[in-house]
Parts: C-alpha cells; structure tokens; sequence
C-alpha cells in the first residue's frame, strides 16, 4: 500500500541521516501567510498542496489569489 511504503521511507530516512546539514536543509525555514484569509502554509508544503505562484514565484492564496507574505520561522533560529 502506498501509505505503508511512505511510512517505510520515512523511517528509513531517519535512521539513515547523518549529518545534520542534511536535516535543516528538508526543514521549514518559515510560511507563507494571506493576512486576509488568515491562511498559513509552511513554504516546504508549497508544492503539496499546490499552490499557484505569481511572476515573482510567489505562492499565492488559494482563496483569494493575492500573492503571499513570507515570514521565517523562527523557532528555526537557535544558534547556540
Ligand atoms: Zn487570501
């Protein structure tokens, strides 16, 4: 079944992850908001969810079809 190989790989990809470059490079950096709509989309779920992008390559609400506002996550920031 499909969601029983998903599953599989994702377990195979965790115990395989060695570098930890390798694991913020897969993580959300931030999401992509519509103040109008309160619509939020992290910006990795961008292609899942299919979201069409204007000239600049912007996602653009799916509600409303204005383009999105960017803002970094910031729990993504620790340096310590
Ligand atoms: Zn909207």
């Amino acid at each position: 079944m499909g969601i029983v190989s998903t599953i599989e790989r994702a377990l195979t990809r965790e115990s395989n992850r060695s570098d930890e470059t390798a694991e913020t490079g897969t993580k959300s950096t931030g999401a992509y908001w519509c103040d109008d709509c309160n619509v939020r989309v992290r910006n990795v779920d961008v292609e899942a969810e299919g979201l069409d992008r204007d000239d600049e390559g912007t996602p653009v609400c799916p509600d409303c079809g204005t383009s999105m506002r960017f803002e970094r996550s910031h729990a993504d920031g620790c340096a310590c």
